[in-house]
Parts: C-alpha cells; sequence; structure tokens
C-alpha cells in the first residue's frame, strides 16, 4: 500500500467524517509549498484558509513559538503574565482600537462579538432584557458553533443541528435598502457580516457596500461587526479589507493569520464604550491570551508589517488575475477577486467539473480545493513572488487543457 494511502485509510477509519480532502498526504512545508509523505512538491493554493498568510513555518514566527515555549506557554487568565499587556498595547495601537478580547477560534471571535453587541444593545442602547437582535447576511460563513449555524442559510451548515438559536434577522448581501430597512427596528444591537464573503466563494460587494454599511450602522446606532478573519491581516491586499473604503467597524474580529497558522490565535477590538460593558467573570477562554500566543501574535503582526505582504497581495492578486483572464478556456465563466483572494467559477454541466479540475492541479504541483461545488479559491500564502505566481498560472493552464482533454475522450464514441 501506497505511504499517502496508508494515511488516508487511516484517518478515515479512525477519524470522524466532518471533511472531503483533496487526496494529497501533507508532511512538510515551507513559505509557499507543500510537501506530501512522496517527496511531491505543490504550491499551495488555500494557505490553511488563509491562516498562512505569512508563508507556511515563517522563520520569524517560528523563532518566537519555540523561544517562547520553552519560556512561559500558559498562565489561565486567573494571573497576570508578561505578554498579554504588550501584545494589547500592540494590537490596538496597530488597529485603532480601545481594548482587545484575545480569544482562540475564529468562531469564538464571532460569537464574542454577538455577545458584545448584546450586552451593548442592553446596557448602553437601552433595548429590553432578551430583545437584542443580531442583522446578519445571507451565505454568511461565520463558524461552526451552534449559534453560529443558527444564522447559517447553507443546509450543509445548519440542517440536523437544531433547535436554533432565535435573536438573527437575514437580510440579503450587498444591498443597502434591505439593510437600512432591518436597522430600523430599535431592537437590532448590531450587524454583523463578512467585508467580502469568503467560504461562500469569493463574493464582493459593490464598490461603497463598505460605506454604506458604516453610514446605516451610525445613524441607527448599532454596531458595526466586521468579521475579517479570512479577510483581514493582509489577504485582500490592505491589512483589513474595511481599509479598501477608509471604514472603521466598531467590533473587528481576527484569527487565522494572527498566529501564522501555528495556534488558534483570534482577537476581538473595540472601544472602550463596547468592551467596557464585560465585566470579569462575564466572559472568557483558558487559553485566550496565552503567553504562547501573545509573543506569536505579536510576530505573525511584525511580519505582515515588514515584509509589506499587503502591497505584495495586491501585486500578485492583479498579477494572478490578468493570467488568469489570458487564459482561454470554455471552463471559466468567472474570475473575480481582491488582493490574493481570487475565485474562478466553473462553467460545465458535470457539478463535480471544479473537483475534476482540482484533482489534475494536484496532479501537476497545484493544491487548491472547490468551494460550494462550482468556485474554486485561489489563495497562496502572500510571500508568493512574481516568478511563482507565472509557474502557477502554467499549472492551471495545463489542467484546465487536461480537463478539456478529459471530457472529450468521454464523450467520443468507443470502438468497437
Ligand atoms: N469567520 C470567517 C469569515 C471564516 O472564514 C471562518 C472560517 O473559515 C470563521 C469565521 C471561523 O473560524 P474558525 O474555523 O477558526 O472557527
Amino acid at each position: 500500500m501506497s505511504a499517502v494511502q496508508y494515511h488516508i485509510d487511516l484517518e478515515l477509519a479512525h477519524g470522524a467524517h466532518n471533511y472531503h480532502p483533496i487526496p494529497a498526504v501533507i508532511t512538510r512545508a515551507s513559505g509557499c509549498y507543500m510537501w506530501d509523505v512522496d517527496g511531491k512538491q505543490y504550491f499551495d493554493f488555500l494557505s490553511g484558509y488563509s491562516a498562512v498568510n505569512q508563508g507556511h513555518c515563517h522563520p520569524r514566527i517560528i523563532e518566537t513559538l519555540k523561544e517562547q515555549s520553552t519560556q512561559l506557554t500558559l498562565t489561565s487568565r486567573a494571573f497576570y503574565n508578561d505578554k498579554l499587556g504588550e501584545y494589547a498595547r500592540f494590537i490596538t495601537g496597530l488597529f485603532g482600537y480601545d481594548k482587545l478580547l484575545p480569544m482562540n477560534t475564529g468562531a469564538e471571535a464571532v460569537e464574542t462579538g454577538i455577545k458584545l453587541a448584546r450586552r451593548w444593545g442592553y446596557a448602553v442602547k437601552g433595548i429590553a432584557e432578551n430583545q437584542a437582535r443580531i442583522v446578519v447576511c445571507s451565505d454568511n460563513f461565520h463558524g461552526r458553533t451552534s449559534s453560529i449555524i443558527s444564522f447559517s442559510t447553507d443546509p450543509s451548515s445548519f440542517a440536523g443541528f437544531g433547535p436554533y438559536m432565535p435573536g438573527f434577522d437575514i437580510i440579503p448581501y450587498n444591498d443597502s435598502e434591505a439593510l437600512d430597512q432591518a436597522l430600523a427596528n430599535p431592537d437590532v444591537a448590531g450587524f454583523l457580516f463578512e467585508p467580502i464573503q469568503g467560504e461562500a466563494g469569493i463574493i464582493i460587494p459593490d464598490d461603497g457596500y463598505l460605506t454604506a454599511v458604516r453610514q446605516l450602522c451610525t445613524a441607527h446606532n448599532v454596531l458595526m461587526i466586521a468579521d475579517e478573519i479570512q479577510t483581514g491581516l493582509c489577504r485582500t491586499g490592505k491589512m483589513l479589507c474595511c481599509d479598501h473604503e477608509h471604514v472603521r467597524p466598531d467590533i473587528v474580529l481576527l484569527g487565522k493569520a494572527l498566529s501564522g497558522g501555528t495556534l488558534p490565535v483570534s482577537a476581538v477590538l473595540a472601544d472602550d464604550v463596547v468592551m467596557l460593558n464585560i465585566h470579569p467573570g462575564e466572559h472568557g477562554s483558558t487559553f485566550g491570551g496565552s503567553p504562547l500566543a501573545c509573543a506569536v501574535a505579536t510576530a505573525a503582526l511584525e511580519v505582515l508589517l515588514d515584509e509589506r505582504l499587503a502591497e505584495n497581495a495586491d501585486l500578485m492578486g492583479k498579477r494572478l488575475r490578468n493570467g488568469l483572464e489570458r487564459i482561454n478556456s470554455q471552463f471559466i465563466r468567472q474570475i473575480r477577486g481582491k488582493g490574493l483572494m481570487t475565485a474562478i467559477e466553473i462553467e460545465h454541466e458535470d457539478p463535480e467539473a471544479a473537483w475534476r479540475l482540482c484533482e489534475l492541479m494536484k496532479e501537476r504541483g497545484l493544491l487548491a480545493k472547490p468551494t460550494h461545488g462550482d468556485k474554486i479559491r485561489l489563495a497562496p500564502p502572500l510571500v508568493i513572488n512574481a516568478g511563482q505566481i507565472d509557474e502557477s498560472l502554467d499549472i492551471i493552464e495545463e489542467s484546465l487543457n487536461a480537463l478539456k482533454n478529459a471530457f472529450e475522450a468521454l464523450k467520443a464514441p468507443a470502438f468497437s
């Protein structure tokens, strides 16, 4: 049995079947490359769902991880540690907020954002007890907890997991009129949204939407809660995606690349008027704000700044999309993206066409995965350079040609 098959079978036999991976078994990674157990090299075009923006095993982040892990990893928040304060000062200074609330996963940051908005709604806006509502968008993806899936519109996220948490109003994405109407309800405390919908297939709102969201939230006295867990930290060519329209949310949610892909580290940023409504003992997490997480997150943010990864994401993203536009393939219905967050939508009657294309790209040394059937996200680490983008484009083009040949072979009459 091959090493690849051995590991796949082992995982299937003993692990829950809650994912459907592309069959590559990775053992090592560096920068924008990964290697499988047979030594085959791949471009990573998923970046751990945008958690490794700084590139795999970034030396500076790994050095910090190693150093801090021999010094102090966890105190819990029952005691102070000598890393959290400095990290909190650094990250709040960088993003321009009064306070940080540190958590671990993205979903926990979202949960924290919801709790903060509800608490602010009662304590500051004066909403009657248990009446606070949060407005969200259809086709959202904010994580997998029971509350978060309660306002998902994707049956694969919510179906069969009820009963669902009440208090959420779902409106269409990129629709400021619907938002204006929804926010007019005085019980609304917050509007939770993604500046670009990542899991839905890189859905980019119209120019001006973020500005409209800001204006409407202000006009209706509702907190603007930007889930920048996937779009943030330079992925779209700016530190935050909201920076494209110079818009400042009331609550920013960060995760994924906040640790450069080493640990689950997430963060909630807000001003005192929001954050100080949560008092000691009312919210927290054993690992949130651990010295290890704080040291690693500081290094991860410094790498983004020092290596100017927002600028590189912008430049390389444009190069990637220009190259894709030049590829003449009947299978490409649409190419869209911002920075290094790009999607191609695949046009074919076979619903498996996008999956097949990913398999063909894998054979040629590039790993990507379809989302929602016909969309393929192309999101390499932000350290990728021009030569590597061009090589990747060659692989994508060759794979599209191979897909054409494969479908034609299926159609050709068999010799008798
Ligand atoms: N929010 C957004 C926009 C995401 O893309 C994700 C994960 O993909 C999450 C939240 C949840 O993050 P996590 O998987 O770390 O809980």
